[in-house]
This record gives C-alpha cells, sequence and structure tokens, in this order.
C-alpha cells in the first residue's frame, strides 16, 4: 500500500495537553510493514518523532519534521500454567488493555489502571502508579530501529528500567520504535491494596476480599478525584518527577521540614514528593496566564483554556526556580519537551 503522508496537521486533538501546534507531517503507523516503508523512503533520517496518545509531551512550537503515530492493534496470550504471556500491539491503549487482561483474570497490571496512553509507551518511562511498576511485569518488546531498518527483541535486562526510566529514554532516546509488548502476568492475583488510599477505599466499600477488578475500580476512582481528566482540563499527570535524594541531603532536609513526605529507596536514597516540595512554594491551585497548577495535586500543571506550550514551559521554569531557592532540589521534567 502507498504510504499515507498527512501535511500541515494540528497536533491539538493528539496531545493531552490540547495544545494547538502544527506538524509538517503526520504518518499513522497501523503495522509493521509500514515502519519499512518509512525506512526505505529515508524519512528516518530526517528530523521525526514517534507519538502514541500525547499523553505525556508538551509541544512548545510547530514542529518542524515528520510525526509517527502508534496506531496499531492487537492482542495475544499464550497460558503457560499458572502465568500467563500476553502480547500487545503499541497502538493499544494501555486502560483497555489493562481491562482486557482483568477480564480474563491476568493479574499484575490492576494498580495501573486508568494511566493514560499506549501500550507501545508503557517501557519508556516505566510506567507506574499505586505501588507498583511496568518493569514487574514486562517479559520483552519487539521494536524496530530506525538507523538499521531492523526489527528487535529487547529482553527485561536490555530495558536498564528504573524510576520513571529505562534506556529508550536514555542510551537509544529516539532510536527504537516499539512495535509490540510481551508481559508476564500472573493467573493467581496477588492483591496489592497496601499503597496510598486504596486500603481505606475497599473499607469504605465494605470489600474485604477484593479481586483485581475491584482494586482496579477503586484505582480509578482515587485517580479521578485527583487528577484532572484531559479531555475537559488539559494535563499531561506528573509535570515532574520525584526527587531521589542521598541520605546526607535528606537528612538535611527533615531536620529542616520534620512532616516532608519520604519513602525509603534501594542504595540508602530517600524519594520525595515534588507535588509537596511545590505545594510548600505557594503554587497549589496557581493561575499563571492561560496556565496553572491543578487545585488538588500540585505535581500536575494544566492548560486552563487556550495556554501555549511556552506558557506552560515557562510556569515549569518558575517552578523548578522556587522549589531550588527554597529546598536547594533541582526537579526534573518528567513530561517529554517537543
Ligand atoms: C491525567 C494523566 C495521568 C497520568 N498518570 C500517570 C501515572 O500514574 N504514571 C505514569 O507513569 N504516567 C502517568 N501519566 C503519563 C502518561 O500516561 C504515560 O507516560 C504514558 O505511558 C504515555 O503514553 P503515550 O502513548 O501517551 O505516550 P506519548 O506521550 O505519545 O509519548 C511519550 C514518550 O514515549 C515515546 N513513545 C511513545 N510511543 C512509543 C513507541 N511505540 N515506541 C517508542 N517510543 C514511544 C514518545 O516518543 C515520547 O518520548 C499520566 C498522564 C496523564 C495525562
Amino acid at each position: 500500500m502507498e504510504l499515507n503522508i498527512q501535511s500541515n496537521i494540528s497536533l491539538k486533538p493528539f496531545n493531552t495537553f490540547g495544545i494547538e501546534e502544527k506538524t509538517s507531517f503526520l504518518i499513522e503507523v497501523n503495522d509493521n510493514e509500514t515502519l519499512t516503508q518509512i525506512f526505505k523512503k529515508g524519512i528516518f533520517q530526517e528530523n521525526f518523532f514517534v507519538l502514541g496518545a500525547g499523553s505525556n509531551v508538551l509541544f512548545t512550537k510547530p514542529f518542524e519534521g515528520y510525526i509517527i503515530r502508534m496506531n496499531s492493534k492487537g492482542i495475544q496470550s499464550k497460558i503457560e500454567s499458572d502465568h500467563v504471556y500476553v502480547t500487545a500491539k503499541a497502538g493499544e491503549i494501555w486502560n483497555d488493555f489493562v481491562w482486557h487482561c482483568i477480564k480474563n483474570n491476568y493479574a499484575g497490571i490492576e494498580n495501573m489502571a486508568l494511566i493514560p496512553g499506549t501500550v507501545g509507551a508503557s517501557p519508556v518511562q516505566n510506567i507506574g502508579a499505586y505501588g507498583t511498576e511496568l518493569m514487574y511485569v514486562f517479559y520483552e518488546c519487539e521494536a524496530f530501529d530506525t538507523q538499521t531498518g531492523e526489527f528487535t527483541t529487547f529482553k527485561k535486562q536490555d530495558c536498564d528500567f528504573s524510576y520513571r526510566d529505562s534506556i529508550f529514554k536514555s542510551k537509544y532516546k529516539g532510536r527504537f520504535i516499539i512495535t509490540q509488548v510481551t508481559y508476564k502476568l500472573s493467573r493467581i492475583p496477588h492483591i496489592n491494596s497496601s499503597y496510598g488510599a486504596i486500603e481505606a477505599e475497599l473499607t469504605k466499600e465494605n470489600i474485604s476480599q477484593p479481586t483485581i477488578a475491584d482494586i482496579a475500580n477503586v484505582v480509578s476512582r482515587i485517580r479521578v478525584e485527583k487528577l484532572p481528566d484531559p479531555s475537559t482540563v488539559g494535563n499531561a499527570g506528573s509535570f515532574f518527577k520525584n526527587p531521589i535524594v542521598s541520605e546526607k541531603t535528606f537528612k538535611r532536609l527533615q531536620a529542616q521540614y520534620p512532616t516532608i513526605p519520604h519513602y525509603p529507596m534501594p542504595k540508602n536514597q530517600t524519594k520525595l514528593a515534588a507535588g509537596w516540595l511545590i505545594e510548600q512554594c505557594g503554587w497549589k491551585g496557581k493561575e499563571y496566564g492561560q496556565a496553572g497548577v491543578w487545585k488538588n495535586q500540585a505535581l500536575v500543571l494544566i492548560n486552563r483554556q487556550n495556554a501555549t506550550g511556552q506558557e506552560i514551559y515557562r510556569l515549569s521554569e518558575q517552578i523548578i526556580c522556587d522549589v531550588k531557592q527554597k529546598f536547594d532540589i533541582i526537579l526534573e521534567r518528567e513530561v517529554n519537551l517537543l
């Protein structure tokens, strides 16, 4: 089939911030053959960017080049005694995939219900929520090498997963296009209700022996209360990563701020809550032109109406500056800037 290259396309429907910027070209990818065609045309030697559902990107200017939008669909499972290997194409919507697994009683991703985005993006920043991370269920992924035009397989040990990070965000940033992901899930559920408000919600609803569907439902309800719905208020979830600091830095901060929220990490490190740091600087619920900080969670920057990507970027710069001044901590953006 002839390659369908659309030109001068608005990106507004393709990013959850709802930023109005244009791309010179857009190509929808529904199968692996399309990637080979794009390669043969030499497009990967030009400026390009791979997009899933656009829920972790901020467009700050018109995109001069090719947006490659992953839209391939399909899910297959292979049962092996207590486990199941489930393979999903990159363009599957993550939350639909989570519910597909729950309906089949495949456990392990129910705590990550309602995270926006696609399956293909899930390993890129090792998505995580409510006490779990993708790396715990990741088995392997197939990826297209835009430099050689070949398909290759990444096993878990090849991916360098860590908190909101992987090899696809570091060493191989922008080089590989993930075409499908295989997850190793359990057919014997291990319920994990210890994180955040899950337990309290279950008690409120009189659920003493939760199923994986109960966990996903409760997590979804908590998320809806806390986070703005991108279909009404543009946002990309957590704009910044939670900083991970050394023991020395943590002790310094705890002496000054005894109530500082913190979570122990390996190697004597401590994870701090970026939202709390931002809130302490007075930013929670604040407006900044057409941009702003979400009233229920200071980690989330929002497009109040018609914000430009530049406006949201400037707000993030201001927040980074204030947090540095007050706590001597440099916040890192989780969202991809373009
Ligand atoms: C309301 C809200 C809540 C959120 N909550 C969470 C949360 O709890 N936990 C969490 O981890 N994240 C969260 N996020 C962020 C977002 O959901 C994830 O980062 C998600 O994985 C992004 O998927 P996407 O398809 O939208 O990726 P995009 O935003 O389109 O792309 C993100 C990055 O992945 C790359 N990419 C996308 N697809 C591919 C592919 N097939 N191959 C290679 N690279 C690819 C892009 O080039 C880009 O660098 C939230 C976002 C929103 C809007």
